[in-house]
């Protein structure tokens, strides 16, 4: 049974001296049995996170790493110096393949630190508009997928915890989602691709997330296909109230698939 999963990434949102009661508010609100909660603050406060929801159940993550371990890399931050501060992290962000021109390949070298790292990576994918509108978004995703678990190993991945985020970039932020029906299309196809790179069965043990404009109005269409495990998200989950609301509605779709299991 794969997990359910509710990822908050923060984004470059709070401060230190507001996180861990922001944290601390979301831990209160969203004590539901079987959700895997995640929040990956910006790393200056992952400290403050990690703090404020010792004892609560919800892991801390980092929004990134750098691919090399130390050296001259001015304002980086290497996947074990979150030794102690993080056990999950997002990698290849949309904002950060467009922000800091991340390619599949060096995606692929973070994905590699963070499980060296002992860090359960969130590996994110996603078409762009021009993209899904001339039907090429299963294809980027597919090259996406390719190009960043190239050389991995799946049972590696695997063992690791590996999530995969699908992400379509015209919906994160700008308040469109995706139908629940297309982004289980995209799910079905992320486990294609992977069962035909060599993890066969293995692909259906992969959790994936849907994220973009995801909020608790919202989360339920996605949560309601079989193939998708949960959201990452963005904006709502600096509200206590939305975070509430999705992970109430994740505790459903969990307790659903324990009673089938
Ligand atoms: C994200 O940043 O991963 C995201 C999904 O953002 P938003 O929910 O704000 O669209």
């Amino acid at each position: 049974m794969r997990d359910v999963i509710v990822a908050a990434n923060w984004k470059m949102n709070t401060t230190p001296a507001d996180a861990g009661e922001l944290a601390r508010t979301i831990a209160s609100r969203t004590a539901e049995p079987g959700v895997v909660r995640v929040i990956c603050p910006p790393y200056v406060s992952l400290a403050a996170v990690r703090d404020a929801v010792v004892g609560e159940g919800i892991a801390v993550g980092a929004q990134n790493i750098h691919h090399e371990l130390a050296g001259a890399y001015t304002g980086e931050v290497s996947a074990p110096m979150l030794a102690g501060l993080a056990t999950w992290v997002i990698l290849g962000h949309s904002e950060r393949r467009r922000d800091a021109a991340e390619s599949d390949a060096l995606i692929g070298r973070k994905l590699g630190r963070a499980v060296e790292a002992g860090l359960r990576p969130i590996l994110c994918v996603g078409e762009q508009l021009v993209e899904r509108e001339s039907g090429r978004a299963q294809d980027v995703v597919a090259s996406q997928l390719a190009g960043a678990l190239a050389g991995h190993d799946a049972d590696t991945l695997l063992a690791a915890g590996i999530v995969i985020a699908y992400e379509p970039v015209w919906a994160i932020g700008t308040g469109r989602t995706a139908s629940g029906a297309d982004a289980a299309a995209m799910a079905d196809a992320i486990r294609a691709t992977l069962r035909s790179s060599g993890w066969g069965p293995r692909a259906d043990a992969v959790p994936v997330l849907y994220g973009g404009s995801c909020t608790s109005a919202t989360i339920g269409e996605f949560l309601a296909e079989p193939g998708i495990d949960g959201a990452l998200v963005g904006g709502a989950s600096l509200k206590p109230d939305e975070m509430a609301g999705m992970v109430a509605r994740a505790a459903l779709t969990a307790a659903a698939r324990r009673a089938a299991s």
